[in-house]
């Protein structure tokens, strides 16, 4: 019998490539780099943090946030055991993964796209594919299907372009793939559509969503899905247990429990935000990629320095480089892009100012 030969490090193998997530997160005056709600929070939610007894810290919280899936229940319009919970959808994407695919299988994202999928992937012994999206950023459906996936991420609309994917190539995909497709809508309330339906009609789509976004609860990391009940349940044994905390479950049921009123008029202004940002960033000979987000994807050369200049000015916003050139915009700022998080206009205006000075200084 050969036994293997001892391994030197103590760690997975696989984890040799993965190091800490580190995005850029110093301090700015005016921060656009997280799409988060830079309206703040639901006044219902302040409240409920205010007001939480002390019992429910000093015991443990709901074993699987029974009461905060009943309230998402309501939100979502389906029934509490379509839902599944958890620490942030990082983490909710993170168990899907780990439920659905085998060591080894592979995970097809779409590039550009969240970054988190290819480390959710390695982290759980999988392999991820990415497969560069189509012109006008369109999902490459056949090629992310051609690489045999076992799992199929699709961000919708797409962090980091902003745009959305038509209902019908979703659905396309899950007939298709042999295993589950999960479908991240983590910028849902700022679109127009939505794949809650077909999780009805497919036993093997997961809708995955967020609090961090729209609701403006990005700290306190509350995340769930929706799906028939078979698939979350695999979500949730792979979560395990007590994941949502009991402060961040009281806030997120008192948001949820009061009414559409507060999130519905913030996301109608990051829209009508949206929309004039553009327009402004269209004005100064820009190309911005029109969005079904709170948050405005522009290809431009030299992004880094750009973001650098901005932040000396106060103004954080995202700067990517060695994007894969996907579109004629791309290929022309050689892979180089700003995201600009929406926000209240006159936050807007002074990133404007602190784009056209830091341009200005870069030229
Ligand atoms: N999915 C997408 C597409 C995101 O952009 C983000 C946040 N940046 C997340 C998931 C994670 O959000 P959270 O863990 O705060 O719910």
């Amino acid at each position: 019998m050969t036994t293997a030969a001892p391994r030197s490090g103590l760690s997975r193998l696989s984890y040799e490539t993965l190091d800490l997530y580190a995005p850029d997160r110093g301090p700015a005056a005016i921060d656009l780099s997280d799409n988060t709600n830079r309206w703040g929070m639901p006044p219902a939610a302040e409240r409920a943090l205010r007001d939480v007894p002390v019992e429910s810290v000093t015991r443990y919280p709901e074993l699987y946030a029974e009461s905060l899936k009943q309230a998402l229940a309501h939100y979502v319009g389906s029934s509490a055991g379509e839902i599944v919970t958890g620490c942030g959808s990082d983490d909710v994407l993170d168990s899907a993964i780990r439920a659905f695919g085998e060591p080894g299988e592979i995970v097809a994202l779409p590039d550009p796209s969240f970054p988190m999928i290819p480390r959710f992937a390695t982290m759980n012994g999988l392999r991820s594919v990415a497969v560069p999206l189509a012109a006008d950023y369109a999902l490459a459906a056949d090629a992310m299907l051609a690489v045999d996936p076992r799992i199929v991420y699709i961000c919708a609309p797409n962090n980091p372009t902003g745009t959305a994917t038509a209902l019908s190539v979703i659905e396309d995909v899950a007939r298709r793939v042999n295993g589950v497709v999960i479908v991240d809508e983590a910028y849902a309330e700022f679109s127009d559509a939505n794949a809650l339906a077909l999780t009805r009609r497919l036993e093997n789509v997961l809708v995955v969503r967020t609090l961090s976004k729209a609701f403006g609860l990005a700290g306190l990391r509350v995340g769930y899905a929706v799906g028939a009940p078979r698939l979350v349940r695999e979500v949730e044994k792979s979560r395990g247990p007590y994941k949502v905390g009991a402060l961040a479950a009281a806030a997120a049921v008192a948001a949820l429990r009061a009414g559409r009123d507060w999130v519905d008029t913030h996301v109608a202004l990051a829209i009508a935000n949206r929309e004039r940002l553009c327009v402004e960033l269209a004005g100064r000979g820009y190309g911005p990629v029109p969005s079904r987000t709170n948050f405005v994807f522009v290809p431009i050369a030299g992004a880094d320095a750009i973001a650098t200049g901005m932040r000396e000015r106060g103004v954080a916003v995202r700067a990517l480089a060695g994007i894969t050139q996907v579109s004629d915009a791309l290929r022309a700022s050689a892979g180089s892009a700003l995201r600009i998080s929406v926000g209240p206009w006159p936050q807007l205006a002074i990133a404007l100012d602190a784009l056209d000075d830091a341009r200005r200084a870069c030229a």
